[in-house]
């Protein structure tokens, strides 16, 4: 205990001499938090990476532990209150991919995980049956909310594809998957929040108390508060889930076909699949990519038998949700929908599985990733949300142009209402009533072959960007990344201002998720502020 007091001191005296503070290195040890305050080298380096693997931040000067929101108004408090300050940045389970929850030389806020060791742990899942909520942490991941919320036959109805994430990262950006046609995003689904703001308050904040607050922090990119608490909505739980994959190899078709799906969200359950999505196949051997092993190896589709227009294919992906007892008709329903939609025939794989086990599909396939060495890999990626008018354009000159027939990991592509969009949030889509996700979801290796290295695909990026600038495709980035002042204030776009003032108002003096690059901390130097944006 003594020597961890020890490097503390040492660790926030460093901090004094490299940045010419002169906050009281007792400030933050007179924090008297219930959680932990961290300098241990493991901690610490853990805060300066992501799954990205594309940045690595100087060290933070400590990582705290929160036991508590407390914990976390207090630290805020500090930080907003001291002469000089210093930044906070949330981190859940760090699953960015370009630093967005680091912060060099400043507080690291571990919100995952924090349940390990003695004393006070923050709060478990507490499911509200009869109003059909549940209040999580905002650490939680969401495999624990699923798990909580299943316990009382409920589960949340907007999901990630992948559930190791964590309830404040995903709301900080939408949270998005299959179900998002339906139900909207995971920001869509959220009743209530608590926050601390980058002036340490804690505030409560919902349509009713607090709206700013509220609609600002979802889509926020955690610039004006951190999410202590989260109350997402629930439903009946699915038991089982149809799950269905049919190809295309003629995109109009294909788009065709998951517009049409995603047009039936008015519909009644049974007239409408509960998820839709899509990838692109632009090599043979990605037909069994990472996000899961669903052909049969036994039967494997031969992407050249099925003449595939200019090199590549298109997998439409839906599941029908359904209760054994409701088993009889499943059947005939999914019949019904797929007898309306234009796949090539003789293309259709099915299975079925438990509700859960579906929704932790990705999960599986980062277990198998990692037995081979395969998942703490660099990932540059790429996400994308396209405007329904252009998505041909896309097509033309990114799946069948810049990839190449090669693609280093799965391309996922499916469109999204955009009504179910609540347009006060903070997070930024195309200017169309539909627009698509397009995720480039590529792992780079080390292993001699060109067009797996990290040099080729960032290059790519670039290209891809470059691309749509050039033909008028304006496309919005999703889980952002931009480094200058005139990127970000493109990207917001007529957002901007309302975005600025917000900060302001919840951040002054820009502490908060320094890693997105949006604004400058505007820490005394001298005895002047620095200017900032
Ligand atoms: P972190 O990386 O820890 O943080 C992200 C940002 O949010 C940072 O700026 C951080 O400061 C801020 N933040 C974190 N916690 C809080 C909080 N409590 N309050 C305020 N700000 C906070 N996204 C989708 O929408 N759909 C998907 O299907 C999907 N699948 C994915 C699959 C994988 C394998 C991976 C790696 C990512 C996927 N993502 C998906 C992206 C993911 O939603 C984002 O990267 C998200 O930020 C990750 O959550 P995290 O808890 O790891 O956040």
């Amino acid at each position: 205990m003594a020597t961890s007091k020890l490097l503390l001191t040492f660790a926030i005296c460093r901090l004094i001499v490299t940045v010419g503070l002169t906050l009281d290195p007792t400030e933050l040890l007179l924090l008297g938090v219930d959680g932990q305050l961290s300098v241990d080298p493991s901690d610490v380096e853990t805060a300066s990476l992501d799954f990205g693997l594309l940045t690595r931040a100087a060290p933070p000067l400590a990582v705290l532990h929160p036991a508590s929101a407390q914990d976390i108004a207090q630290l805020i408090k500090a930080a907003y209150g001291s002469d000089f300050g210093f930044t906070v940045s949330a981190r859940g389970h760090g699953h960015s991919i370009n630093g967005q929850a680091q912060t060099a030389n400043g507080v690291v806020v571990q919100m995952s995980g924090s349940k390990r060791g003695s004393g006070r742990k923050p709060p478990q899942p507490r499911v509200w049956p009869r109003e059909k909520y549940v209040d999580v942490w905002g650490g939680e991941l969401w495999i624990d909310v699923l798990r909580s919320s299943l316990e009382y036959g409920l589960a949340p109805k907007s999901w990630t594809d992948y559930l190791y994430l964590s309830v404040g990262g995903t709301l900080s950006n939408a949270g998005i998957s299959g179900q998002a046609f339906n139900h909207g995003p995971q920001i869509s689904n959220v009743h209530e929040l608590d926050v601390v703001t980058g002036k340490g308050e804690l505030l409560t904040c919902s349509e009713e108390q607090n709206s700013e607050l509220f609609h600002a922090v979802l889509g926020g990119l955690g610039q004006f508060g951190i999410i202590t608490r989260a109350r997402i909505s629930l439903e009946p739980a699915p038991q089982r889930v149809r799950w269905i994959r049919v190809l295309y190899s003629n995109f109009s078709a294909f788009t065709r076909d998951q517009e049409y799906l995603i047009s039936l969200h008015g519909e009644a359950g049974s007239q409408k699949f509960d998820y839709v999505e899509g990838f692109v196949i632009a090599d043979e051997g990605l037909i069994n990519n990472w996000r899961s092993s669903f052909f049969s190896p036994r039967n494997p589709v031969k992407i050249s038998s099925l003449e595939p227009n200019g090199g590549v294919l298109y997998c439409l992906e839906i599941t029908k949700n359904y209760h054994e007892s409701t088993a009889s008709t499943i059947d005939k329903e999914v019949e019904l929908l797929l007898k309306r939609l234009d796949f090539i025939p003789a293309t259709v794989f099915t299975t079925d599985l438990l509700y859960v086990d579906f929704l932790d599909r990705v999960h599986k396939a980062e277990l198998k990733l990692r037995s081979k060495g395969l998942w703490e890999v660099p990932h540059p990626w790429l996400n994308l949300f396209v405007p329904k008018s252009k998505i041909g354009d896309f097509d033309k000159g990114v799946f069948k142009g810049i990839l190449g027939n090669k693609t280093s990991g799965p391309i996922l592509i499916y469109p999204m209402n955009k009504h179910k969009w609540d347009c006060r949030s903070s997070v930024v889509t195309p200017d169309e009533d539909v627009f698509y996700l397009v995720a480039l979801l590529r792992s780079a290796l080390d292993n001699g072959e060109e067009t797996h290295s990290l040099e080729y695909l960032t290059n790519q990026n670039r290209q891809i960007l470059k691309f749509c600038d050039d033909a008028g495709i304006n496309v919005k980035q999703y889980l952002p990344h931009y480094t200058t002042h005139e990127e970000w204030m493109d990207h917001f776009g007529n957002n901007w201002d309302r975005f600025y003032q917000m900060k302001m108002e919840f951040d002054p003096r820009h502490i908060l998720a320094s890693g997105q690059q949006i604004f400058t901390p505007t820490f005394r130097s001298s005895s002047k502020m620095v200017a900032s944006w």
